[in-house]
């Protein structure tokens, strides 16, 4: 498997799986991220000998000396994306060409060795064959997929690892928000910036999240849901949340979100609106998008709606904007029309109930 073409990966099955009836109870209310499956998909990367010891195996503990690098520097990288069950029973996963391609461009960022696109696709399909039973069936239920990949080698000069593991591992998840589907309350970072131009802000690497972790401390103290980030360089423009990118509607019935300059993460489930919004007729624009214009259009009745999306919150409306120097309600504070139109639009093709028209179902 050393070369870039695909391999079937050795599968090792879980001799002692979680008893049916006991998986049946977890998937009654999974919450997020706390389920997990039996399996997990593994492969190893040397330099010198490539890509090597793809399994699929019992989901376990990884067994790692202390001085390995990924502890020390963080050279560390993930995706995250979701299987949906199908009216007839069967599975799907939505874009995983795209989330390869992802994984692949956030490898070349941390100076990891890129995993071969084919093998990042093959590893999720395979995982989530062995382990379907746990993807959940209520509405807006799916099985959470984690493909990451560390720096194993064990060395404590500051240089990029010549050893890599990859991993994907899979959790049968619910709602992302406590809420539901209503709408949410966001915290304004005005201490604390997400990434700066030529960071690595657009990769989808551990580091990021943990940067990012004390201004949601922050939003979860001042009773907020999430947390919003401007940019680093003059403060003002709107970036995107710290697991969700953001869109604006406004009364012409146009869509705004910020542009992919390097600094944010290319969202798939971003991409995959744009392209849904504008076949519906609606113009949606990539432009910059300032705090104050937000607050004064949102004072203005000119913004109508805003929501969050990702592959966790899929389209989650944005009802209030909290910060030391801002306070607003966004339309009646609830889910507006353009939003609740979108998040069908999405739901119905990753569920099968639309027709898949842009070939995004991969199903299994
Ligand atoms: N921005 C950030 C910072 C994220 O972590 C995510 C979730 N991956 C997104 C945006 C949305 O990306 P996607 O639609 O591919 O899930």
């Amino acid at each position: 498997m050393s070369d870039s073409g695909p391999q079937t990966l050795v599968f090792e099955r879980n001799s002692n799986p979680v008893p049916a009836s006991e998986r049946e109870a977890l998937l009654q209310n999974p919450g997020f991220g706390r389920v997990f499956t039996d399996h997990m998909a593994t492969i190893r990367y040397s330099e010198g000998r490539g890509w090597y010891d793809g399994k699929i195996e019992a989901r376990k503990p990884f067994n790692l000396d202390p001085a390995t690098l990924v502890l020390h520097y963080a050279q560390e990288i993930f995706e995250g994306m979701k299987a949906y069950r199908l009216p007839d029973g069967g599975a799907t996963l939505f874009r995983p060409d795209a989330n390869a391609r992802r994984f692949r461009n956030s490898a070349t960022r941390l100076a990891m060795a890129p995993l071969p696109e084919e093998l990042f696709v093959e590893s999720v399909r395979a995982l989530v064959k062995v382990d379907r039973d746990w993807i959940p069936t209520a509405d807006g239920a799916a099985l959470y997929l984690r493909p990451f990949m560390i720096a194993t080698e064990s060395l404590l000069g500051v240089k990029p690892s010549a050893d890599y593991l990859y991993c994907v591992i899979a959790s049968s998840v619910g709602a992302y928000f406590k809420g539901g589907a209503s709408a949410v309350t966001i915290w304004l970072s005005e201490n604390y910036t997400r990434a700066a131009p030529g960071g690595t802000g657009e990769a989808k690497c551990g580091g990021n999240y943990a940067a990012s972790l004390s201004a949601q401390a922050e939003a979860t103290r001042e009773g907020c849901d999430q947390v919003v980030f401007l940019d680093a360089v003059e403060r003002r423009f709107v970036e995107e949340l710290g697991g969700m990118n953001v869109f604006f509607v406004f009364d012409d019935g146009s869509l705004q979100t910020p542009p992919l300059t390097g600094t944010i993460l290319p969202g798939i489930t971003r991409d995959s609106l744009i392209i849904l919004a504008r076949e519906l007729g609606l113009t949606v624009r990539e432009e910059p998008y300032a705090i104050d214009q937000w607050q004064a259009d949102a004072a203005s009745g000119r913004l109508r709606e805003a929501f969050a999306c990702g592959t966790a919150a899929v389209v989650t409306p944005i009802g209030k904007l909290k910060g030391s120097k801002h306070s607003f309600t966004i339309g009646d504070g609830g889910a507006g029309p353009v939003t609740t139109r979108l998040k069908s639009a999405l739901l119905d093709i990753q569920n099968g109930r639309a027709p898949d028209q842009h070939g995004w179902l991969d199903r299994l």
